[in-house]
C-alpha cells in the first residue's frame, strides 16, 4: 500500500495544507492568504482565530479533495512561521491578544535596556540568539504587561503560551496537548539549547512564569492525535518543526557545511554545523537544526526580515506591479538599476546588522530612474542580503559552501536566482520539490510513522530541478556589492 503524508504549513503570508506522496509528489494543495495588521509603526499582528481556522480549513479541504489518497494518510507534520507569539486561556482556548508576528519591533526598547544592562552575552551563550525583538520572550512579557489581568491569570496557571506549531497542535487535539518541538523552542529565547531545557534564569530575566510553557519534544514524536470530528477521522501528528528548519530537512542538508536559503516573506539561510554547539562570531545565530532520538544538530542561521515582502510592497504599496511574478519582466526592461539600491529594512535590519530602528530606503535616484529600476533594485537586494549572510557564515565556519540549495516563493523568479548566484559567486540549486518547507514537515511525519527508516531515505528523494551557475566577472560583482555596502551604511547612519 502506498502511503501519503499531510503537511500543515502555517506561514506568515498564508496557511496551507499539502498532501504528498511518499516520493515527494504533491497530490493536492489548499491555501488561504493570511492578513497582516500594522496597528502602529513597527507593530505586526495577525488574528489568532484566522491562523487556526484557515489551517483547519486547508487541511480539511485537501483531505476532502482527495479521499482516496487521504485513506492511506500515514501521519501529519506541522511547520510554521517561527517566533510568532500566542497566549490563550487554557480552559476556553480563547487567545488573550492577537498573534504578535516575528517581524514586530514593539519591544525594541526593552531589548535596548537589557543590552545596556549587559545581559546579551549570557543570553547568547545559552540560546545562540542575539537580543532582538524578533524572538518570542519579549513579546510574551509585552502581552502579560499590557493585557488587563493577563499577568495574574498567568500566575494562576490559567494561560498557555505557544508558537504557531504549539497553538495548532493544541487546537487539533482539542486542548489535550500543550507541546512544541526543539526547533520552535529554540526561537523563544527562553530555551537553553545546550541543555535542551527551559531556563529559569531566562524566565526570570524576561519575567515569564514557567506555567505558561509547553513541553518540548524531538522533531519526530507522537505529538498527539487530531480530534476525530475535525478532519473526518483521527490522525497522528508525527512531526513538527519551525519553517526554516523544516526547509533544511526538506532540502536534505544533513551533512555539516550544507546550506539552504529560503526566500519567502523573509530570507533565511541555514548552514548545518553538526552536533557541536558553537556560537557565531559574526552576528549570526546558532540555532537548533533538528533533534532526533534526543540527538541535537545545530545550524548557523542568517535571518533577513524582508525578502519577498519587498516585492509585495512594490505590488500593494507602490502599485507598480500587479503580481509578484510581473517583477521579473519589469526588472528586465532595463540592463541595470542605473545606480539605484533599495534597502528593504521595513522592520529594521536583521543579520548581520541587527538594527531594529533602521528603516528602508531607496538610494541613488536620478531623473532617469523608473519603476523598472526600482523593481530591479528590489530584486537585486535579495542577492546582496544573501551575500551579507554568506560572507559572515564563511568567516564563522571557515568554509564557503560549494553550492546553495534555494527554495521559497522567490525562486520562481529566474532573474533573482541568477543574480544571487552571480553576487555570491556560488551555484544555486533549485530542487524538484519547491514546497520544501512543507515537504520537510511531511518527512518528519514519515519518519515517525515508519514510512521512512532514516534520513538517508529523505536524501534519496532530493532531486535537483535546476542549477544557476555564476556568470558575472569579479570586478563587476565587487563594484555592485560595494554600492550595496554603502547603501547599508547610509541606512544605519540614519537610524
Ligand atoms: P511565506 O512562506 O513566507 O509565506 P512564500 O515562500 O510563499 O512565503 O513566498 C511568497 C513570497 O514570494 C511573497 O512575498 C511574494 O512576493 C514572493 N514571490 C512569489 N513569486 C515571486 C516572483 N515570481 N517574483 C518575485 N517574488 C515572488
Amino acid at each position: 500500500m502506498s502511503h501519503t503524508l499531510l503537511a500543515i504549513d502555517q506561514g506568515t503570508t498564508s496557511s496551507r495544507a499539502i498532501l504528498f506522496s511518499t516520493d515527494g509528489q504533491i497530490i493536492g494543495i489548499r491555501q488561504k492568504e493570511l492578513t497582516l495588521h500594522y496597528p502602529q509603526n513597527g507593530w505586526v499582528e495577525q488574528e489568532a482565530h484566522d491562523i487556526w481556522q484557515d489551517s483547519l480549513w486547508a487541511a480539511r479541504s485537501v483531505i476532502s479533495d482527495h479521499p482516496e489518497a487521504a485513506r492511506t494518510l500515514a501521519a501529519i507534520g506541522i511547520t510554521n512561521q517561527r517566533e510568532t507569539t500566542l497566549l490563550w486561556n487554557r480552559h476556553t482556548g480563547e487567545p488573550i491578544y492577537n498573534a504578535i508576528v516575528w517581524q514586530d519591533r514593539r519591544t525594541a526598547s526593552q531589548c535596548d535596556t537589557l543590552k545596556q544592562q549587559g545581559h546579551e552575552t549570557a543570553i547568547t551563550a545559552k540560546t545562540g540568539l542575539l537580543l532582538d525583538p524578533y524572538f518570542s520572550a519579549t513579546k510574551i512579557s509585552w502581552i502579560l504587561d499590557h493585557v488587563s489581568g493577563a499577568r495574574a491569570a498567568a500566575e494562576r496557571g490559567d494561560l498557555a503560551f505557544g508558537t504557531v506549531d504549539c497553538f495548532l497542535l493544541w487546537h487539533l487535539t482539542a486542548g489535550k496537548v500543550h507541546a512544541t518541538d526543539a526547533t520552535n523552542a529554540s526561537r523563544t529565547m527562553l530555551f537553553n539549547i545546550k541543555t535542551q531545557s527551559w531556563d529559569d534564569e531566562l524566565l526570570a530575566l524576561f519575567n515569564v512564569p514557567r506555567s505558561l510553557l509547553p513541553t518540548v519534544h524531538d522533531n519526530v514524536h507522537d505529538f498527539g492525535h487530531t480530534e476525530a470530528g475535525l478532519l473526518g477521522k483521527s490522525y497522528t501528528i508525527g512531526g513538527m518543526a519551525g519553517d526554516q528548519q523544516a526547509a533544511l530537512i526538506g532540502q536534505a542538508c544533513f551533512e555539516p557545511g550544507m546550506v539552504k536559503s529560503t526566500y519567502g516573506t523573509g530570507c533565511f539561510a541555514l548552514m548545518n554545523i553538526g552536533s557541536e554547539y558553537r556560537l557565531s562570531q559574526h552576528r549570526l545565530l546558532t540555532t537548533q537544526a533538528y533533534r532526533l532520538q534526543g540527538q541535537s544538530r545545530y545550524a548557523i542561521e542568517g535571518s533577513i526580515f524582508v525578502a519577498g515582502a519587498a516585492i509585495q510592497w512594490l505590488r500593494d504599496g507602490l502599485h507598480i506591479i500587479t503580481t509578484a511574478a510581473q517583477s521579473e519582466e519589469l526588472a528586465q526592461e532595463v540592463n541595470d538599476t542605473n545606480g539605484v539600491y533599495l534597502v528593504p529594512a521595513f522592520t529594521g535590519l536583521g543579520a548581520p546588522y541587527w538594527n531594529p530602528r533602521s528603516r528602508g530606503a531607496i538610494l541613488g535616484l536620478t531623473r532617469e530612474s523608473t519603476a523598472a529600476h526600482i523593481t530591479r533594485a528590489a530584486l537585486e537586494a535579495q542577492a546582496y542580503q544573501t551575500r551579507d549572510l554568506m560572507d559572515a557564515m564563511t568567516a564563522d565556519t571557515g568554509t564557503h559552501p560549494a553550492v546553495i540549495r534555494a527554495d521559497g516563493g522567490l525562486v520562481h523568479n529566474q532573474f533573482v536566482c541568477q543574480f544571487i548566484a552571480d553576487i555570491l559567486d556560488t551555484p544555486l540549486d533549485i530542487p524538484h520539490v519547491t514546497e520544501t518547507t512543507a515537504w520537510g514537515a511531511a518527512c518528519l511525519a514519515g519518519l515517525q510513522s515508519g514510512v521512512y527508516q532514516g534520513l538517508d531515505d529523505i536524501t534519496a528523494h532530493w532531486q535537483q530541478a535546476k542549477r544557476y551557475t555564476p556568470a558575472l566577472a569579479e570586478a563587476k560583482r565587487e563594484q555592485l556589492y560595494q554600492g550595496w555596502q554603502a547603501a547599508i551604511r547610509s541606512v544605519m547612519a540614519a537610524a
